[in-house]
């Protein structure tokens, strides 16, 4: 495998970051996950823009320009001869000294690695996920705001260990308020008659990219799709739930907190959702062979 870094490529075992990187001393950095298929990155664009918007939000300055942040990404796949795989791209803020101030990092580092990724066993996907509501709750945005997709995952990595220590695969996240934010990795979504319902980022949501595919292919197959708050008892009460990620696409939840979701197996909507974002992954995206 060869890791893109600043620039240059290097085999895995001599791809190497200083201990005195930021992004190692305080999570201080940001990161994008990215999937291949087929042969095409799928929406890299709208996961540079992300990228990018983390970066301002915590004054990081990028070192290279969005297209050739692009074409970084590309450039590794190609040279990893990868067709179906997941890319992971971080920026840190770079080598500095043992102490918090980021001003001492002069260069931010680019680093991007193209590999596999399997999140959960195929037969979490065709049974649906179990999943129960953890004790973590979201950061708030007044602290670091889950809009960010900082380096800094603790507040996630928290909740993911509660799950698993519950039995679960996966963890409901509320905000502060009680309301439901999102998974530790995934987005939320429920349905319930003919509509489609996923909280608002401002419950503490991450712009997810593939939240965003979903809730256009809902709204063509005539659901109607909107973000309200969502708070437990409606999760309790849907017709479907199901997640959404790079990483895990659509998995389907058949139970939240013990209680059984709907008729407990992957619904009708999920179904064709599922089926509609695969068709879509296998057509769309940049090129990495022209
Ligand atoms: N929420 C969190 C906290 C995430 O880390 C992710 C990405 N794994 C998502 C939601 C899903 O976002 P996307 O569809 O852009 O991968």
């Amino acid at each position: 495998m060869k890791i893109y870094i600043d620039g240059k490529y290097y085999g895995e075992k001599d791809a190497k970051i200083s201990v005195f990187d930021h992004g190692l001393l305080y999570g201080d950095g940001v990161f994008e996950g990215i999937r291949a298929y087929n042969g095409r990155v799928f929406r890299l664009a709208e996961h540079i823009d992300r990228l990018f918007y983390s970066a301002k939000a915590i004054l990081l300055d990028i070192p290279l320009s969005h297209g050739d942040m692009m074409r970084a990404v590309v450039d590794t796949c190609r040279r990893n001869k990868l067709r179906d795989g997941y890319i992971r791209l971080i920026v840190t803020r770079g080598i500095g000294s043992l102490g918090l101030n980021p001003y001492r990092c002069k260069k931010p580092s680019v680093i991007v690695i193209a590999d596999k990724i399997q999140l959960y066993p195929v037969e979490m996907y065709k049974r649906g996920l179990d999943i129960i509501t953890v004790p973590t709750t979201r950061n708030l945005h007044s602290a670091l705001n889950p809009a960010i997709k900082s380096l800094n995952y603790l507040n996630n990595i928290l909740a993911k260990i509660e799950a698993i220590n519950g039995g679960c695969e996966e963890a409901v996240m509320l905000n502060s308020e009680g309301f439901v934010a999102e998974c530790t990795g995934d987005n939320l979504f429920i349905t319930k008659g003919g509509q489609l319902m996923t909280p608002p980022l401002s419950a503490g949501a991450l712009y997810g990219i593939t939240r965003g595919v979903v809730m256009d292919l809902a709204r063509d197959n005539g659901l109607t799709v909107t973000e309200p708050n969502l708070t437990r008892y409606d999760l309790f009460n849907a017709d479907e739930c199901f997640l959404t990620g790079t990483g895990a696409e659509i998995i389907p939840v058949v139970k939240i907190d013990g209680r059984v979701i709907g008729k407990g197996k992957p619904g009708p909507n999920t179904l064709r959702l599922v089926e509609q974002y695969k068709a879509l992954t296998k057509v769309s995206g940049e090129p990495i062979y022209p």
